[in-house]
């Protein structure tokens, strides 16, 4: 099996180098950085922390100004008083002052005085009563005009004006109604008398009208087809008197208080005079009005959240608020929540965050890459002992193969037990290619070493192929003695000349045209051809000899590589002369390649640029 050849002692695991190459790249490179990230995550999680805290901080503080607004607006409403006026002149100046939907006003006894009730039979009751009698028997008889004439005339008089009937209820202004009922629709009087009559329902100051009656005739004047916004007071009336007619937990001082209504909530004054009503949306347009003078912080928005009624289903799902505050003792159960339109954090934390990832990413960076450069450092010098040990055992091993060789035959001739003349001739031959094998030997080793601490330097000069080949191969012509072995060279005529160095080159050459004689049998056949093609020369070499299987072939140019150690053996060689073949092709901007199958023989070709740089190149 081809191995690199080691001593046993000398030689340094694979395994262990790669082992020591990761260590170095975990314990330097990787540990560091992940703690750094590791850090820099810490850092960032408390930066957004700290951002946080920072800005809870800031919107706690807008929410308890928000109470602030909220309960100064609630104490307003507290504050208001009925200023000694009729409990219906306070009702419309209160509604009419907008803020609340409708109020009730009481008197000092805590009794209701608006909405209010029908008063006792006021004077000239009875000649509207008998009026009215007539009224209702013209209309019984069909006589609509004299009925509608008895309405407008007799019964505007003046002193009926108050008149009312036995339940209280003002008798004009239903005989107003009635006589709008019963005109033709294009009498020119329908509009004044409606005129009139929307007069008196809207005069709170002057007319003695109940409650129940001015919200009749609003509702049907309205019917009528008079517009709602004639009657300002139409929706206030009909708030208080809804309230009014289901039975209501007592209102209290300056607190906000649910009422049997859903959704209409009700706040007594500090007098207990009057009790605000609100509906629930208008509350909160009106508390949220409070709040628009002082701006929400960009980002946020504030709502208000009325206490869950008992019973009631909660509906939509809204998310749980961002921060949220109670609104104090007048609104029990309400609450202030501020909501986050998108995440401030993220906004705020990104700009310390950007410089964190700078500052850890670089560091990161310069960790990774220095222990990138000393996992390098350290491939190369692990690379470096190896080829050391290699090398060291490789020489002792070879050179002790020659020296041997030569010291048997040397001991022999010497001690005279050689006496045939023909025998020892024979020795002094074996005893020169021995020497000649030891030369090239060295010659291979010095190259590499040279090669390897980066010494071999070319010399460039214009020198022909034909040269190169012709003394590469004089060298090794001896050898190939036919009938056995046969060398051909074939040099095309047209061969330009190279820029090289000649001796680096002759080597490069010789070294092919040694092994084509070495891994080749008994009987030889080499060729040298050179050819120059589109700009570039080929010199190849081809012999038929063992051949290489393909796994073979891709390592034949790695340093100390032999396929058959023992072939190498017999023949001589240390798996060097590809290495330093393919170095010098390299080094003249060449390529140097081999073709080749088991059993078949093999072709090394270089080639090499006509081209190349006429500048002196060191090895790389
Ligand atoms: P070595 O000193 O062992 O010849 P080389 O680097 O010259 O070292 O060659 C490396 C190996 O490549 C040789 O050991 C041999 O197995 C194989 N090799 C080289 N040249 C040939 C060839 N022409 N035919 C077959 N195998 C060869």
């Amino acid at each position: 099996m081809p191995t690199r050849r080691t001593s046993r002692n000398w030689r340094v695991l694979p395994g262990a180098g790669s082992r020591l190459i990761v260590a170095v790249v975990l314990t330097m490179g990787l540990m560091p950085t992940v703690c750094v990230l590791a850090f820099m995550n810490a850092a960032m999680r408390n930066e957004r922390l700290a951002v946080k805290q920072r800005l809870t901080d800031i919107y706690q503080r807008q929410l308890r100004e928000d109470r602030d607004a909220i309960a100064s607006l609630a104490s307003s409403w507290m504050q208001l008083r009925t200023e000694d006026q009729t409990p219906a002149v306070a009702f419309e100046r209160l509604v009419r002052a907008g803020l609340r939907d409708s109020v009730i006003v009481r008197d000092a006894q805590g009794r209701t005085a608006y909405p209010n009730q029908a008063k006792s039979p006021q004077n000239a009751t009875e000649s509207a009563m008998a009026l009215q009698a007539r009224v209702r028997e013209a209309l019984q008889s069909g006589r609509k005009d004299q009925a509608v004439a008895l309405l407008t005339g007799e019964m505007m008089d003046p002193s009926l004006k108050d008149a009312a009937d036995e339940t209280g209820r003002l008798i004009v202004p239903n005989a107003m109604l009635l006589a709008m009922q019963l005109m033709d629709r294009g009498d020119l009087r329908v509009d004044a008398m409606a005129e009139a009559l929307i007069e008196r329902i809207n005069d709170y100051d002057h007319e003695n009208l109940p409650a129940s009656q001015r919200l009749f005739l609003m509702t049907s004047m309205v019917e009528m087809g008079i517009a709602a916004s004639r009657f300002p007071t139409l929706n206030a009336e009909r708030q208080a008197t809804a309230y009014l007619s289901i039975e209501q937990s007592p209102a209290q001082q300056g607190i906000m208080m649910s009422t049997a209504t859903p959704r209409l909530w009700q706040m007594g004054s500090v007098d207990s005079r009057i009790i605000l009503l609100f509906e629930e949306a208008h509350l909160i347009a009106a508390m949220e009005q409070a709040l628009s003078r002082a701006m929400a912080l960009p980002g946020s928005h504030r709502r208000f959240v009325p206490p869950s009624r008992p019973g009631m289903k909660q509906t939509a799902q809204t998310p749980p608020p961002f921060l949220s505050i109670t609104l104090g003792d007048g609104f029990p159960g309400w609450q202030l929540a501020l909501d986050l339109d998108r995440d401030p954090f993220d906004a705020a934390a990104k700009q310390a965050e950007a410089a964190y990832l700078i500052a850890g990413g670089s560091v990161s960076i310069a960790i990774l890459l220095l222990a990138a450069t000393v996992a390098a450092y350290l491939r190369r010098q692990i690379k470096l002992t190896r080829l050391k040990n290699d090398l060291i055992a490789t020489v002792s091993h070879e050179l002790k193969t020659p020296l041997a060789s030569m010291r048997v035959l040397v001991d022999t001739l010497r001690e005279g037990r050689c006496t045939d003349a023909k025998q020892a001739s024979e020795y002094f031959e074996l005893m020169a290619r021995e020497n000649e094998r030891l030369t090239r030997l060295i010659d291979h080793f010095l190259a590499f070493s040279r090669m390897e601490r980066r010494k071999l330097a070319f010399v460039f000069e214009p020198v022909s192929v034909a040269e190169i080949v012709e003394t590469a191969v004089s060298s090794v012509r001896d050898r190939f003695t036919p009938p056995h072995a046969k060398l051909d060279v074939e040099l095309a005529p047209d061969l330009p000349a190279l820029h090289a160095d000649k001796d680096a080159m002759v080597t490069a050459v010789l070294n092919l045209l040694d092994n084509a004689w070495k891994y080749t049998g008994e009987e030889k056949q080499v060729q040298v051809r050179a050819v120059a093609v589109s700009g570039h020369v080929f010199i190849e070499v081809r012999d038929n000899g063992v051949g290489l299987s393909r796994r073979a072939a891709a390592k034949v140019f790695d340093r100390f590589y032999q396929v058959d150690q023992t072939l190498s053996r017999r023949t001589g060689g240390c798996g060097l002369g590809l290495s330093i073949v393919k170095f010098i092709i390299e080094a003249h901007g060449g390529k140097v390649q081999v073709r080749s199958q088991p059993g078949q023989g093999s072709t090394f070709t270089i080639m090499l640029p006509v081209e190349h740089g006429a500048e002196e190149v060191h090895g790389q």
